[in-house]
Parts: C-alpha cells; structure tokens; sequence
C-alpha cells in the first residue's frame, strides 16, 4: 500500500479496527518516509458462488460461462460477439441481484432465457443438455457428447438407405 502523500511503498500499521457489522477492516498506517498518515480499507471480495448439483461450490468466472455458452450456439447463427454480450448480460444480470451464490440449475435457467431471445436452435441445444447440466465446466463436454451421438445416428441411418 503505497503512501498517498509522497507514493513511497512502506507504511507502518499503527491501528487496525473490525467496526461492527461491517466486513470492512480499518486500518491506520504511518508512512515510513514521509511519516503522514493515511487510512485503508480492507474489504471481502464478493465474489459469486455457484452451488453445484453434488453440493460442492464452484466460482462464478465469465471465461467459462462464455466458454459453455460458444459451445451451445456453435453452428446456429448466434455469433461470438452476441455469446459475449450475452455472457456480459448474465454478468450484470448476477451482480444487479447482489447475491453470494446462484445455484447451477438456475445459472442455465438465466441463461436459456437470453439464448432464447436470440435463436431456437442454440436454446433447444442448450436445454438438451440442461438436464445433465451440473455446472458450466461441463456444459461443453455433454453438448459434444451429443454431437457425437448425431453423428454416429446419422452414419447408422446411411448404412441403412445403402443396404
Ligand atoms: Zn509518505
């Protein structure tokens, strides 16, 4: 914590204060060079939780929201631009909500809500892996899974019409 008086980096803690119902720390600090003295504040990062099915928590990180979100709108004519505005709108949508933690289910709930505004397909695909949805990891792994499983449908199904 550099002095705000002269930006020197060491400072001396004199007194640290817990005030009640806050989760703020105060703290006053004596610069060692110039010897003003300054206050900080050191405050918990409210950082979103997202309750997955097992019970286990896992950090809200845009990067794999948009990650699972790419994943749900690939060949539908959602773009990459659209994935991240829409990514950017859960975002806020969370955070104007002011709340610690989201369970996953809900997460794709927000989320289905958005795709839907913008494409049937990529909101049918994403609501078929809805159901195996456990958290936004393994979103990607279970639409590719279904891809594989069209895939092989539709080799199986021109086997067929050869014979
Ligand atoms: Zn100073």
């Amino acid at each position: 914590m550099r002095c705000p008086f002269c930006n020197h980096e060491e400072s001396k803690v004199t007194d640290s204060r817990n005030p009640e119902q806050t989760n703020a720390i105060r703290r006053r600090r004596e610069c060692l060079r110039c010897l003003r003295r300054f206050t900080t504040f050191e405050t918990v990062d409210l950082t979103i939780q997202i309750l997955k099915r097992d019970g286990h928590y896992q950090d809200f990180q845009q990067d794999k929201l948009i990650k699972g979100l790419d994943a749900a709108c690939r060949h539908t004519r959602i773009s990459r631009q659209q994935v991240r505005e829409i990514a950017y709108k859960i975002t806020a949508e969370l955070m104007e909500r002011q709340i610690r933690e989201i369970e996953a289910t809900e997460l794709g709930e927000i989320s289905m809500k958005y795709l839907q505004q913008l494409d049937t397909v990529a909101y049918i695909r994403f609501a078929c892996v809805y159901k195996r949805f456990k958290d936004v990891d393994e979103l990607k792994d279970a639409i590719e899974n279904i891809a594989l499983h069209d895939e092989k449908e539709t080799v199986h199904a021109s086997e067929k019409s050869s014979d």
